[in-house]
């Protein structure tokens, strides 16, 4: 048994640490391996133990580690630069995770709000979305239950249903300041926006001048096969968040905007770990390998691959199909055996495989953006003996 008495009870963990990790693998304390299709929540986006990662982690470790949020410092504005060159917007802040940044994306949409738009505060969220744990971001969600766990909420994020351009129009009044979505929702059981839904969301925001914000913590930095997952959709938002994938497994996230929107003055925004020099260091290693000539055509193939074989595999257990862009997707099951088969693929000898399932009826799968199809045909062969054996 690990003897974890001292680690506060948040949640059931199996009986092991996990003590290394290289690519698409994990080990454990007992030395058994595990193929990783979860990569910390889709967020080693490079996989374990990433060489590039290392090294800037080793050079900037030696140079300075945290010279004070108060001084720029040469990371920090290189990595903003390479975020700006590569997406429609002009201003970024770091911060430590994906609730931070969106965190900051509600303050910054208050304040233009404030400034351009008579106070209006109120941002539109969905159904089922996800943005962080922190109680205003627990509010712009939209999981059910979390209206009442820690209440009162804070106000101001009436629900619109995703997909739905008629439930967002019926929510604006003159209080409205911006619409937040995620591109794909991930936690909500991978429902990506459809293209329609998007570019009118973008009209019908325009139209009453009120900012869209995309929350691409989970599906941004290369997830879906674009850099960006909002790109899917030929659309360009006024805000984006990102976090998970940015750092590829080290805590960073980023706030970015439009020159339009970018109204913080001093003493509205900050955190001692703002534009941290270490974690942008891996940033910039992280955005310049997913911007490599190919690694997101290669995404996008290695995305489309996957999604045949889980269709072969729906076909053969005559399930629901597939859903999700890129390498972020989800099987649809025909009964609510996700948490066994998940239980069950961990638990599996000589090799374990680890998987999530957000839904009870839904796998999700969220590889290392550089595994091999040969990863990916094993997963498949692991799921498939999974599920023959799975109860009927
Ligand atoms: C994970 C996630 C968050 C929260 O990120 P943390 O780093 O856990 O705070 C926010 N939004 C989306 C879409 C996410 O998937």
């Amino acid at each position: 048994m690990i003897d974890a008495h001292s680690i506060m009870y948040i949640t059931n963990r199996p009986d092991i640490t996990m003590v290394s990790g290289e690519g698409s693998w994990l080990t454990d304390n007992e030395g058994k391996r595990y193929l990783d299709f979860m990569q910390g929540w889709a967020v080693n986006c490079l996989g374990h133990s990433n060489p590039g990662m290392i090294a800037a982690l080793d050079k900037q470790a030696r140079k300075v580690m945290n010279p004070s949020p108060a001084f720029y410092n040469e990371p920090m504005i290189e990595l903003a630069d390479l975020l700006t060159a590569n997406s429609c917007f002009d201003k970024v802040f770091f911060a430590n995770s994906g609730a931070e940044a969106n965190e900051g994306a509600i303050k910054l949409a208050r304040k233009w709000g404030k400034l351009h738009k008579n106070k209006a505060f109120e941002i539109i969220t969905f159904d089922h979305s996800f943005h962080g744990r922190t109680i205003a971001t627990m509010s712009a969600s939209g999981k059910p239950g979390w209206d009442t766990m820690f209440a009162p909420q804070v106000p101001g994020f009436p629900k619109a249903h995703l997909n739905d351009i008629a439930s967002v129009e019926a929510l604006i009044n003159e209080n409205t300041v911006a619409v937040m979505l995620e591109p794909v929702q991930g936690e909500g059981g991978v429902i990506p926006a459809e293209i329609g839904f998007m570019q009118d969301l973008r009209a019908l925001t325009k139209k009453h001048n009120i900012l869209l914000i995309v929350d691409e913590v989970q599906s941004g930095c290369g997830r879906t096969g674009k850099l960006f997952a909002h790109q899917l959709f030929d659309v360009e938002p006024d805000i984006m968040t990102l976090g998970k994938g940015i750092g590829g497994g080290v805590p960073l996230s980023a706030l970015l905007c439009t020159d339009a929107v970018a109204s913080f003055e001093p003493g509205d925004q900050g955190g001692t770990y703002n534009g941290n020099p270490l974690m942008c260091a891996v940033g910039i290693s992280v955005i310049t390998q997913l911007t490599a000539p190919g690694f997101l055509t290669d995404v996008m193939a290695k995305g489309e691959y996957l999604k045949s074989k889980l269709l072969q595999l729906s076909a053969e257990f005559g399930f629901d199909g597939e859903r999700g862009e890129g390498l972020l997707r989800a099987l649809i099951m025909n009964r609510d055996i996700g948490p066994s088969i998940v239980d069950a693929a961990r638990n599996m000898t000589p090799q374990g495989l680890l998987i999530n399932s957000p839904r009870p009826n839904l796998l999700r799968f969220m590889p290392a953006l550089n595994v091999s199809t040969l990863e990916i045909d094993l997963m498949i062969e692991t799921l498939r003996t999974l599920i023959a054996q799975a109860p009927k």
